[in-house]
């Protein structure tokens, strides 16, 4: 199935990946994106490597989203035998939805490299050519760094709010508030805070607006 999926990508080069380009048309007032350029890198390009491996990227959605945000893609390693080779991130600054072709998106691609993982041998990411957290660690060998150091991460993280929980009762607030936050294009974050009384969404939105930010979601912790 992959392979025959695989090929037939090869043949076209690329397939229209499934967005329908609703809501483009929201942000006309803001910028235009004519619909070639939107064609043109609305699609799954594909790499072929040696030995069954491939690459497949696609143009991040915040870049159809904001004129400004630099042309990136998510690349991700296919292996033959299906274990996934996980993703990273390829990026040329020098590029935005008002000015890149599908060929700087090809030589993005085309400057990414494969290389043996430093502990297991298996294909990994070369980070020197792509921006990736794996440390030239295959996606097996760094799932697995990653899942235990979350576990240890997380006790600790877990026993770090519930001193602070504790102090904070005893100054006489009540309430734990965790809110996610879009702070500009793209770039979300979530900030804690506590409170003496039981918050609403209306309350959170406006203490999160008075900081130049938008609320996404908010949950509330009775201390
Ligand atoms: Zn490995």
């Amino acid at each position: 199935m992959l392979r025959a999926l695989r090929s037939g990508l090869q043949a076209l080069g690329h397939v229209p990946n499934g967005r329908d380009g609703r809501g483009w048309n929201n942000q006309k007032e803001r910028f235009t994106m004519t619909q070639s350029t939107r064609d043109a890198l609305n699609r799954i390009f594909v790499r072929e490597l040696t030995e069954g491996l491939s690459l497949t990227a696609e143009v991040s959605l915040c870049v159809f989203m904001f004129p400004g945000y630099p042309l990136q893609l998510k690349v991700i390693l296919n292996r033959q035998d299906g274990t996934p080779g996980g993703d990273a991130f390829a990026v040329n600054r020098n590029r935005s939805i008002m000015n890149a072709t599908s060929a700087d998106v090809v030589r993005l691609l085309n400057a990414v490299a494969i290389q043996p993982c430093s502990r297991c041998s298996a294909p990994a990411f070369d980070p020197a050519t792509i921006e990736t957290n794996r440390g030239g660690l295959c996606e097996s060998c760094f799932l697995q760094d990653l899942s235990q150091r979350l576990d240890a991460e997380m006790e600790q993280k877990r026993r770090q709010i519930a001193r602070r929980d504790r102090q904070m009762k005893s100054r006489g607030m009540k309430y734990r508030i965790a809110a996610w936050i879009r702070r500009g294009e793209c770039d979300y974050d979530k900030e804690e805070w506590y409170a003496a009384s039981a918050p609403s969404r209306k309350s959170t939105a406006a203490r999160v607006r008075r900081e130049g930010s938008t609320l996404v979601d908010f949950e509330v912790f009775k201390l």
